[in-house]
């Protein structure tokens, strides 16, 4: 198991089918395997070997295919980092990493030349454009290689190391393997029956382990084509359903919330085969709004960084339970336990846990954080969940996000999924604000559609829908909610602004 064997996979099934089209001009497979091998080539020339490690700072662009597969290809391992990040952010990961070669966008010349100075293993910098007298991209691709002749790599090697925020401290490097990944490529592939007639929309950052599975690696695999788009939005993404006649669309559930608020017709959608959502929890009225939009019916599935990422997903062609992420995907066992890591009885609540072949090797130099995270196999995923008697998992929340009132548990999820029903609310986020009395109160932060709703209209419409201890105490309209690159909405830093208000 090589990830590099995606991209001959695709070259043997069809050479002349389009890889990727960005901006409008197209690039065939035969063509991104010829700039793969030149790149491999000059990454060896610049004395990569296996066991190196490359960053990539780029967006969702051609670069970014080139530079992942030409990285995988000179056998060593990629470190995709958020182009985003501050100088701080990514010092740190170009230092955790020992990153020996870094490929970055252009615009990251003047962070990058400070962040040089401190990262002592880097040794030279690709930027997408000419920039001073640093290496250009163009010069990368820019010889008579047609096939690098690579080192051997093992399907235990790391292929690419992802950076988390993780719950606690600095950022942890998950180390997967060739194994971890191609096995959920083919997973994805499998479930969603994905291949080369398909026309991927690849919008969600590709330096995300949800995109560099779904709708990066396994369109490779299957030698559809890629539609990039480096950044979401609605209008653009509709466009581009109806203009390139997509069939496979992903998103997080922000996105297609974001989809239900713009004018829209089911025409629109009607080349669409799949919907996937992943990356939180679709709320129950967004997945039906959305349906009754587009007439397309959404799959939720779940996964982690550290799975590479999948585990459940709803199945293609079986039922489909709203508000639950699905079943165990082929090779993929999962648990919920109690702490003790006994399976509870169907229906209880407990921790979600995880075994297969796309749990990650551990991770980058932190045994002991690997070893709180993996035991015996299994891989506690920190989220807890139920499952019903046919094997249906049900997200309830994240651990860590849990609310004690007065010594009752609240899952801030259900409350959220009451808002959503009404229909003035655009996004909602509930956390925990400490309470002299209970220990802990509900707070929800509510972007809404209608600038009259007060929260003594939230107040009534929860009265008979939630038993009192669930009920927010406070309720505060923003404007927008606080994402990250992906579109998952903060509660961290919503906590953070509550208390840096006190
Ligand atoms: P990341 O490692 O950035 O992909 O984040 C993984 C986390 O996203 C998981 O541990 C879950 O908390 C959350 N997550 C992913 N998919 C879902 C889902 N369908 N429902 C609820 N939470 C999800």
């Amino acid at each position: 198991m090589n990830l590099y064997s995606n991209l001959t996979n695709a070259l043997n099934l069809n050479p002349d089918k389009e890889a990727y089209i960005f901006l409008n001009e197209s690039t065939t497979y035969r063509e991104l395997h010829q700039k793969v091998n030149q790149f491999a080539h000059s990454l060896s020339q610049q004395g990569i070997e296996k066991g190196d490690t490359v960053a990539l700072l780029l967006g969702n662009t051609p670069e970014f295919v080139v530079a992942y597969y030409g990285t995988i290809c000179a056998g060593a391992t990629v470190v995709p980092v958020n182009p985003t990040f501050t100088a701080r952010e990514i010092e740190y990961i170009l230092t955790n990493s020992k990153a020996k070669g870094v490929i970055a966008d252009a615009s990251l010349h003047t962070p990058l030349t400070e962040v040089r100075q401190k990262v002592s293993s880097v040794d030279f910098v690709v930027y997408t454009k000419p920039v001073e007298s640093e290496l250009a991209f163009e010069s990368f691709i820019d010889n008579d290689v047609q096939n690098f002749n690579g080192p051997v790599v093992e399907e235990n090697d790391v292929a690419v190391i992802l950076y988390t925020s993780g719950t606690t401290g600095a950022p942890k490097g998950v180390m997967l393997t060739h194994k971890n990944l191609q096995s959920n490529a083919e997973a994805v592939k499998d479930l969603f029956e994905m291949t080369a007639e398909d026309r991927v929309v690849t919008v969600l950052p590709i330096f995300h382990v949800f995109c560099m599975t779904v709708c990066f690696n396994a369109p490779i695999l299957s030698g559809s084509t890629m539609i990039l788009l480096p950044k979401f939005s609605p209008q653009e993404v509709v466009e581009t359903f109806v203009k390139e006649q997509a069939t496979v669309f992903a998103g997080v559930p922000t996105m297609f919330n974001f989809l239900l608020q713009i004018p829209t017709t089911k025409e629109q959608f009607s080349s669409l085969r799949i919907c996937i959502s992943g990356g939180s929890s679709l709320p129950v009225a967004v997945l039906n709004k959305f349906q009754e939009h587009s007439g397309i019916q959404i799959q939720e599935g779940y996964g982690l960084s550290e799975a590479a990422p999948v585990t459940a997903f709803n199945p293609l062609r079986g039922v489909c339970k709203p508000g639950s992420i699905g079943v165990n995907i082929p090779y993929v066992e999962n648990k919920v336990v109690d702490p003790e890591g006994e399976e509870v009885p169907r229906g209880e609540v407990g921790e979600l846990i995880v075994k297969g072949p796309n749990v990650m090797k551990g991770y980058l130099g932190m045994p002991e954080e690997t070893a709180r995270s993996i035991k015996d196999g299994w891989l506690y995923t920190g989220d807890m969940a139920t499952m019903d008697e046919e094997g249906y998992i049900y997200i309830v929340d994240r651990k860590k996000d849990m609310i004690i009132v007065g010594g009752y548990n609240v899952y801030p999820r259900e409350i959220e999924e009451v808002l959503y029903d009404h229909a003035d609310i655009v996004e909602v986020a509930v956390i925990g604000v400490p309470d002299e009395s209970y220990g802990e109160s509900v707070k929800a932060f509510v972007v809404s559609k209608n600038e009259t709703l007060t929260e003594s209209d939230l107040k009534n419409y929860l009265a008979d829908k939630l038993v009192k201890y669930k009920r927010p105490q406070y309720i505060e309209f923003l404007s927008e909610l606080p994402k990250n690159t992906t579109g998952k909405i903060l509660r961290k830093n919503l906590r953070n602004l509550e208390h840096s208000t006190k």
